[in-house]
């Protein structure tokens, strides 16, 4: 066990410090970037022991395998993130289980959300995943209805929106990188109001948080670079 969490600590230790040094040379305000680590397919020991080195906020992909965490680590008080794909049979875990949602984009789940929400918790805070580069297969809606749906779902009262999030398909060029960040912040800057500031822009993973944090972003999601190589299948 001890084997395979002692690196986490210093994993830690070194994301915090990519993001310290890019808030530093990209002119971000120090602290103004949060990390989510990524804690899918990886071992709860590893959870823990990111926990201890200060972690609090992990970030989930599937409802089952987050089901048994959460069960495992019920004291500690960690915050669960859910960022994979929302299913329709999954929606009343994720509203029962979960305060954060990164992959809202269809207006059956969210409704289904709201109301799933049960009465002794907060509202869940939900961010909008937007499909930049519009693959086909792929998880998000395309920029162009965003806005409508942001409207659609601004009366469901146990859901409140605050951003937008973006997984763009991985490129090695460093300007191409940014491209699509920068296409999120401009997008949210657009349809944000007053009502509905959207401030989170939720972007930016192990390959690619400088270029992310460059163009805006408010929260990482960081998992092999925290964790270490996932587990398989
Ligand atoms: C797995 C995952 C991440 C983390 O990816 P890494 O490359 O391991 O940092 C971030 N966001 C989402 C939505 C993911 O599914």
């Amino acid at each position: 066990m001890a084997q395979l969490t002692q690196g986490v600590p210093a994993r830690l230790a070194a994301v915090r410090e990519r993001i310290r040094a890019a808030e530093d040379r990209l002119g971000r305000k120090p602290g103004s970037v949060a990390l989510l680590a990524v804690s899918k397919k990886q071992e709860v020991a590893k959870i823990r022991a990111a926990f201890t080195a200060g972690q609090t906020a992990f970030g989930e992909s599937y409802a089952q395998e987050a089901a048994e965490k959460m069960d495992a680590l019920e004291t500690l008080g960690v915050q669960w993130h859910f960022i994979g794909r929302i299913q329709g049979n999954k929606t009343r875990h994720i509203a029962e289980r979960f305060d954060w949602v990164h992959s809202l984009c269809n207006l059956k789940h969210a409704r289904r959300l709201s109301e799933q929400r049960p009465a002794r918790l907060p509202p869940l805070t939900a961010y909008v995943q937007v499909n930049l580069d519009l693959e086909p297969g792929k998880a998000g809606l395309p920029p162009a209805q965003v806005a409508d749906f942001i409207t659609a779902c601004a009366g469901l009262p146990r859901l409140k929106l605050a951003g937008l999030m973006t997984l763009p398909a991985p490129v090695e060029d460093e300007e191409a990188r940014r491209r699509p960040f920068r296409a999120l912040r401009l997008l949210r800057d657009r349809i944000a109001t007053p009502a509905l500031p959207l401030p989170v822009l939720s972007m930016g993973m192990s390959a690619d948080l400088e270029a992310a944090i460059a163009e805006g972003a408010t929260m990482v999601r960081v998992g092999t670079a925290v964790f270490g190589p996932r587990e398989a299948g």
